[in-house]
């Protein structure tokens, strides 16, 4: 099989496949932070996500959300539809964390009603700046249609998720998305997995996501396994000690 590497990113790789329309995505154990300036390996991360993110990917195809994902081809890596990606970052936010309370001194924790919506430039040298529509026009970086398409394809993504989360005694803080075009069509690409969202446990707040690395709070990646047990996501078992 001919599989050429078209892209490395911080996490996950992009491989050619056989059908020009579709791209072997592989997820990593490279857990990065700060803009790439911390990047680290952690076990099992790369397996954990790729299981993680075909479980959500699958969960907003059945409630109308188009997104890019095919199929899993491994416990590593899934089969995608090849996009060509918006360079812009989407964000919503049901509480308040990170850089929202870095910007604007809002306390941690508060709920956001409604929840906010943010762009953001995807360019790691530039720390990926907050951007606003008007700069998405002048810079052509989207249309005025594929801004109201991201904005609404996000919401919805907030709608199935939130409760989903909610079912599972968690409460999704906020996450992070990346949009592509296919055909004359955008849809959503990239990952949803907890390397690109908040969550915390519902009733003691634990922090159950990326920020436990960006912290150094330890078990990682063992937040992100009690996420997917209490999801139903089926993991593969941890070899035990020969
Ligand atoms: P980063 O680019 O932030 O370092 P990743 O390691 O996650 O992050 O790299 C994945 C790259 O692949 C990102 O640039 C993302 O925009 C891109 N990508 C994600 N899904 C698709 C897709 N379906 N088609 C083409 N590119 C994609
Ligand atoms: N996020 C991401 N990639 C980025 C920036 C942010 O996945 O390059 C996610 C992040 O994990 C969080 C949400 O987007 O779930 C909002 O991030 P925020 O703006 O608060 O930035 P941070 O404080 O993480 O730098």
């Amino acid at each position: 099989m001919s599989q050429k590497l078209l892209y490395t990113g911080k996490a996950k790789s992009l491989y050619t496949t056989e059908n020009d329309d579709q791209l072997l995505c592989v997820f990593r154990n490279d857990t990065s932070a700060f803009d790439g300036e911390r990047i680290e390996q952690l076990e099992r991360k790369g397996m954990v996500n790729n299981h993680f993110n075909a479980f959500i990917m699958q969960k907003l195809q059945q409630a109308g959300v188009p997104n890019h994902f095919v199929k899993l081809e491994s416990d590593t890596a899934s089969i995608v539809k090849r996009l060509k990606m918006i360079p812009v970052e989407c964000v919503v936010r049901n509480y308040a964390a990170g850089s929202i309370c870095r910007r604007l001194g809002i306390e941690s924790g508060l709920k956001l009603e409604p929840p906010t919506f943010e762009f953001f430039l995807k360019n790691d040298a530039l720390h990926d700046p907050m951007i606003n529509e008007s700069h998405i026009m002048t810079f052509k970086w989207a249309t005025p249609e594929d801004v109201a398409l991201m904005k609404q394809q996000a919401f919805a993504v907030n709608k199935v998720l939130i409760e989903l989360f909610q079912q599972a005694g968690l409460i999704l803080v906020d996450y992070k998305l990346e949009f592509g075009r296919h055909g004359h069509g955008l849809m959503l690409g990239d990952e949803f997995t907890p390397d690109g969202c908040r969550i915390w446990d519902a009733e003691t707040k634990k922090v159950l996501d990326k920020d436990r690395f960006r912290k150094n709070m330890g078990d990682v990646v063992e937040a992100y396994e009690e996420v997917a047990l209490r999801l139903g996501i089926h993991l593969p078992q941890v070899s035990s000690p020969a």
